[in-house]
């Protein structure tokens, strides 16, 4: 899938008020499936914050800490049919075509949905994911702080004051949305900056580094606190391993006469690399040592960008509490790069 920079008529940036941004997603409601973040009040060990479909009774979040679970999984779902058949015959697979938006993504989700966006298109298109996505509009939202996104949106909304956003336009299909809702934005001109840019760090420090650390003991020290869950991985934005089934019916368990379904896999799960008479890696240390290696070596140089947007989710809910950010701290330090 190829994002382009897309200008809004005559390069025009609008504003518009808290209350028209909820007013907007109920309007969107009466047209769309919108997904948005929602406080759901659960008295639970993860976020009470998660994306959502919006029922008229729910109020949206605009200022929320982090979702348990990305928006990026509307794309990626933890379980969908590839294909069905009976006997030796195709005869279809899931079909979805409600156009839906995602309401309310934050940078961190926006900047997954843009590098998913090439992994699941390059080289070749994931028709599923496609699927998904074509039949889906994205509508972000930050702080004032906030740098605004380069692209990837359809609209983005920058908090601006008290109760109102700026709002940039990022696709054809946002600018319908503000023309056909004209009543909620005005026009405006000459944001200024307020945000410094983020400094940015050296992929290919960072991967040489982590080759260099195959057979550092750290793997087998956080192999004795690790429970090989794949928590990290399914609250990730960018995982994005799945295994595939073939399923024949079973009265009363299974709804298809047979099926091809994926669901979601961990690279930290005990047999995710084991196949028919051998487990290449068997090592719970040799799966952490993967996980780092897939994200901050492989990942650059397949894609150019690493696996990780930084949203924190794998650190928030693992249950052993360990901190990604302190092993490639500790590895940094270690093998020689200056901070
Ligand atoms: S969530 Fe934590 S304990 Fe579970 S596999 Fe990931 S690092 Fe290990
Ligand atoms: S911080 Fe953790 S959960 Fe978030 S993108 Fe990076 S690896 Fe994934």
């Amino acid at each position: 899938m190829k994002l382009t920079n897309f200008r809004s008529q005559e390069g025009m940036i609008y504003t518009i008020s808290e209350d028209g941004v909820r007013h907007l997603a109920r309007r969107l409601g009466e047209k769309y499936d919108v997904y948005g973040p929602v406080n759901t009040h659960d008295d639970a060990v993860f976020s009470k914050f998660q994306f959502k479909k919006i029922e008229p009774s729910d109020k949206i979040e605009l200022h929320y800490p982090l979702t348990n679970l990305p928006p990026t999984k509307y794309f990626f779902r933890a379980r969908e049919t590839v294909l069905e058949f009976k006997g030796s015959k195709e005869t279809g697979s899931d079909d979805k075509k409600t156009k839906s938006v995602i309401f309310g993504l934050s940078l961190f989700d926006l900047k997954a949905m843009n590098k998913l966006d090439k992994v699941f298109g390059e080289p070749i298109q994931d028709e599923l994911f496609k699927k998904n996505r074509d039949n889906a509009y994205l509508i972000s939202i930050s702080e004032d702080y906030d740098p605004k996104p380069e692209l990837g949106y359809d609209l983005h909304f920058r908090k601006s004051g008290e109760n109102s956003y700026l709002v940039w336009v990022g696709s054809k299909n946002g600018q319908k949305i503000v023309d056909a809702n004209s009543s909620l934005f005005t026009k405006t001109k000459n944001v200024k900056k307020k945000y410094k840019p983020s400094k940015k760090h050296s992929h290919s420090d960072r991967a040489k580094i982590i080759a260099r650390a195959k057979n550092d003991p750290i793997w087998d020290k956080l192999a004795e606190t690790c429970f090989g869950c794949g928590i990290c991985s399914y609250v990730c934005p960018m995982c994005y391993c799945f295994e595939t089934q073939d399923v024949v019916k079973v009265e009363g368990i299974t709804k298809c006469e047979g099926c091809r379904e994926r669901h979601w896999d961990s690279c930290m799960n005990a047999d995710f690399a084991a196949i028919s008479s051998h487990d290449f890696r068997d090592k719970l240390r040799d799966r952490i040592y993967n996980w780092y290696h897939h994200k901050f070596v492989r990942m650059p140089e397949e894609y150019g960008f690493s696996g990780c947007v930084g949203c924190k989710r794998c650190i928030t809910y693992c249950p052993a509490k360990i901190n990604f950010r302190e092993t490639l701290d500790f590895l940094e330090a270690k093998y020689g790069v200056k901070k």
